[in-house]
């Protein structure tokens, strides 16, 4: 896949899952902006891996829970790079916690990242894309929800939104050529997920017919093919990458 004169933004892409995608898309030859919040060496060592592969990036500093940091952060794109193409909407935080004992607080922050934050990306990317009559925009979702969660209720609510947030642009923003997908991923190797407890682990690796968690590059993969001309004709669909866990 050739993503040459294309420009990529992905959100909280200084670890993990999204640091995986932005490496992807630069080793395909895209110019990257790696957002992240306070981890600025690491965003920059993203950078300099993707320069090292050949490709453009630059790092960029963004709360995207915050409209005008968002609104910053799609304006240094243009800026950089003279446009946007892909926008991954990938930050995300837990704040886990049974329902009885979760506070309020950490049920606003959560939906204030993972889906004020998407919202806010969308809203000051997708007047540039409307009116250049293409687009990707992908959210990074996850398999809970699809199927809920013990100690998730806020994690859960936003990733269930998100879903349903996706297939509403995918309607608004299909005549224009823009597509809106989700992925959904299962239990993947991140920091995200290694501090959760041995017995946790477990339970989760017991649902998961190939038997493993799964790698932030395969959620990447999956991300470079929504991206391409080959995935032109899928819009409004939440794509799982989850073992076969549901
Ligand atoms: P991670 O390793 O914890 O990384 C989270 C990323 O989000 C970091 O780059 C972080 O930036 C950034 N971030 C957090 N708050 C932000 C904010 N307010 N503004 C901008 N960036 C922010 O997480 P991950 O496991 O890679 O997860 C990435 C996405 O996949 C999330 O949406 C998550 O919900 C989803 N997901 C993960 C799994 C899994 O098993 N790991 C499963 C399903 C779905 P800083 O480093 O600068 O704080």
């Amino acid at each position: 896949m050739d993503f040459k004169d294309k420009t990529v933004l992905v959100t909280g892409a200084s670890r993990g899952i999204g640091k995986a995608i932005a490496t992807a898309f630069g080793q395909q030859g895209a110019s990257v902006v790696v957002n992240y919040q306070s981890s600025k060496d690491q965003a920059e060592a993203v950078v300099e891996l993707i320069k090292s592969a050949g490709g453009k990036a630059i790092a960029v500093k963004a709360d995207v829970s915050n409209y005008q940091e968002a609104e910053m952060l799609v304006k240094t794109t243009v800026e950089a790079f003279g446009g946007l193409d892909v926008l991954i909407n990938n930050s995300g935080i837990t704040k886990d916690q049974l329902m009885m004992r979760m506070q309020e607080d950490d049920f606003d922050k959560v939906i204030a990242v993972n889906l004020k934050g998407a919202w806010n990306m969308v809203k000051h990317s997708c007047r540039m894309m409307l009116k250049q009559k293409h687009g990707r925009i992908m959210n990074i979702s996850s398999v809970v929800g699809l199927i809920g969660n013990p100690g998730q209720a806020n994690y859960v609510a936003s990733k269930a939104a998100i879903n349903g947030i996706t297939k509403s642009w995918a309607k608004e923003f299909g005549k224009k050529n823009i597509t809106v997908n989700a992925i959904a991923p299962g239990f993947i190797d991140t920091e995200m997920t290694e501090n959760l407890p041995q017995a946790v682990k477990d339970s989760y690796l017991g649902q998961i017919p190939l038997n493993r968690l799964g790698q932030a590059s395969e959620v990447a993969e999956t991300a470079l093919f929504l991206a391409s001309e080959k995935a032109s004709y899928i819009t409004g669909q939440v794509i799982s990458v989850n073992g076969g866990m549901i």
